[in-house]
């Protein structure tokens, strides 16, 4: 592959701006070092830092999220339509906050000192109200309708309403007086509000993984629809007001998470009601995708120490982490948590929880080279899911159905189950992972066809079957193809189709390339000669 250069890469991409991607380069990867450092454990000298302080540490991770988004031109900076009106009006979005504010902290302080009550029963209501406005905002960007309520969407930049959502729950969850103070003070209406009303993701975001799904299952769904599905997807997108709840919902849930252990029977309750809402939206894609990296960052805590990690996974919340691992703000501590992951961690997983594992190794492979499956981290996830759960897993993960690629569990469990192979210990599971990573590469694509649907097959048969381009079979196939009619599908023709795809013999000397007939291999030889030496070679290394 010749360099890329900055003459060469103008040549390709149009109007590129080039001084602008350096700057976003330099500063993002002094971001992404920042990130990493934040997303540590703090010290334990630093509870001794007041309240304040160690809200502000916890703030960075939000701002720095921010400060590369406004840079991106992403949408947090989006200004709300009745922005600019000094005092606030009355009911917005900043009177709202400003309410919140002074009830949470200037109150409850105030009434530390004097035996002065607090009405905490206004705070459900406020909450109901910043997040409807959220909602009747994004609804009417995306939508392109109108509100008489868009004229109280009053923010200079909507992140804002994020972070001071964040601080707010911050206070509580930093401070657990003040938060039983105010779960008693604000009653049922708030407990429902944080613990049980369903999590609103927004109408088109419903809309696009209702399409996302039918173009999944459809046998026949062809590129035009996967497309057209992800267009609707990337509009979709667009809508930030559940992410922007996600760090309100997610110290909460980690508060309460934290306090279980030593706390009275109604802490207990609450534990384990947000328990399985933090299981549900950190590893469920759907919600992932529209929480996105507040919900993470949120719930740092639980992957700092290990009590909590062992109840969080053991409840169906490995996937999370690994997902974390994968792509996060905080991948660096979602690693060495991985690292040095406690055995309990893996006890009491369900079929659901495992196959949500099982999907975020395989993007884990997808994201990296396939070298990172011989790395300790998944060697262990293999072991033990192996040592505690058998071949279930495995089985299921090799055939599941989607965008997901099921090569790698396709594999694994296809030569335990051939080859009975035992998989006792964790040097067999490296021993067949390095396998894996080896494959060659005409075995690695018959993998890939068996795991095709029937249209992926005929729009990618170029990547398949027979390696001589000049092969009679592909070229019929190709004629073939053009004539076929969607939703008319005849069996002899999958067949030949089928039969080409996965039964052409590997070259017994390198086992790169596979063709359909000798024909084909002896016209192909020429080319293939320097490679097949070359592989030959290596492989007596
Ligand atoms: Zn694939
Ligand atoms: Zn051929
Ligand atoms: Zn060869």
């Amino acid at each position: 592959m010749p360099r890329i250069t900055r003459e060469n890469l103008a040549e390709v991409v149009d109007g590129i701006d080039w001084d602008f991607l350096q700057k976003f380069v330099e500063v993002g990867g002094k971001q992404k070092a920042e990130l990493d450092r934040l997303s540590k454990r703090p010290p334990s000298s630093s509870s001794h830092a007041s309240l304040e302080e160690q809200i502000n540490s916890r703030c960075q991770t939000a701002l720095i999220g921010f400060k590369m988004q406004e840079m991106a031109g992403g949408g947090l900076t989006a200004r709300g339509p009745g922005a600019g009106r000094f005092p606030p009006v009355q009911g917005g979005m900043l009177d709202c906050l400003n309410q919140l504010k002074k009830i949470v902290i200037d109150d409850y302080n105030a009434s530390q000192r004097s035996q002065r009550t607090v009405n905490y029963k206004k705070i459900p209501v406020l909450l109901k109200r910043v997040r409807s406005l959220l909602r009747i905002f994004y609804d009417c960007q995306i939508g392109q309708k109108a509100h008489p309520d868009l004229l109280l969407c009053d923010w200079p930049q909507v992140f804002d309403v994020g972070l001071e959502l964040h601080k707010i729950a911050l206070y509580l969850s930093l401070d657990r007086p003040r938060l039983l103070a105010v779960m008693d003070g604000a009653g049922a209406e708030f407990e429902t509000f944080v613990l049980e009303d369903p999590f609103d993701v927004g109408q088109y975001r419903l809309i696009a993984q209702a399409l996302q799904e039918a173009v999944a299952k459809d046998e026949e769904a062809d590129d035009d629809d996967r497309m057209d599905a992800g267009e609707v997807e990337s509009k979709a997108g667009g809508d930030l007001a559940a992410h922007l709840m996600g760090w309100f919902y997610g110290d909460l849930h980690t508060a309460l998470i934290l306090n279980e252990p030593d706390g009275n029977e109604k802490e207990k309750k609450w534990a384990r009601k947000a328990m399985k809402r933090l299981v549900f939206w950190s590893t469920n894609h759907v919600m992932r995708d529209v929480v996105g990296d507040s919900l993470t960052d949120a719930m740092k805590p639980i992957y700092w120490y290990k009590e909590p990690l062992i109840r969080f996974c053991q409840a169906g919340g490995m996937a999370a982490l690994i997902g974390d691992w994968v792509n996060s703000s905080c991948q660096v501590l979602c690693e060495e948590t991985l690292k040095d992951l406690p055995d309990e961690c893996w006890e009491n997983q369900t079929k659901k929880s495992l196959a949500a594992i099982t999907k975020e190794l395989q993007y884990k492979v997808a994201h990296e080279s396939s070298e990172i499956v011989v790395t300790p981290i998944f060697v262990n996830a293999m072991y033990n899911m192996y040592r505690h759960y058998g071949i279930s897993p495995f089985s299921s993960a090799g055939r599941q159905e989607g965008r997901d690629d099921p090569v790698l569990f396709y594999y694994l469990q296809h030569r335990i189950k051939k080859e009975g192979l035992g998989m006792n210990t964790k040097s067999d599971w490296r021993k067949l992972l390095q396998n894996y990573v080896d494959i060659p590469k005409s075995a690695e694509r018959r993998y890939h066809w068996e795991n095709c649907t029937i249209s992926i097959k005929w729009d990618c048969l170029e990547f398949y079957g027979c390696n001589n381009p000049a092969c009679p079979e592909k070229k019929a196939l190709m004629d073939l193809r053009k004539r076929r009619v969607r939703g008319v599908r005849v069996k002899e023709v999958e067949d030949r189709l089928d039969k080409w795809g996965s039964r052409c013999p590997a070259c017994s000397a390198c086992g790169e390339t596979a063709y359909c007939s000798p024909t084909c291999q002896k016209e192909h030889w020429p080319t293939h000669k320097p490679i097949c030496v070359k592989k030959r070679k290596d492989r007596k290394k």
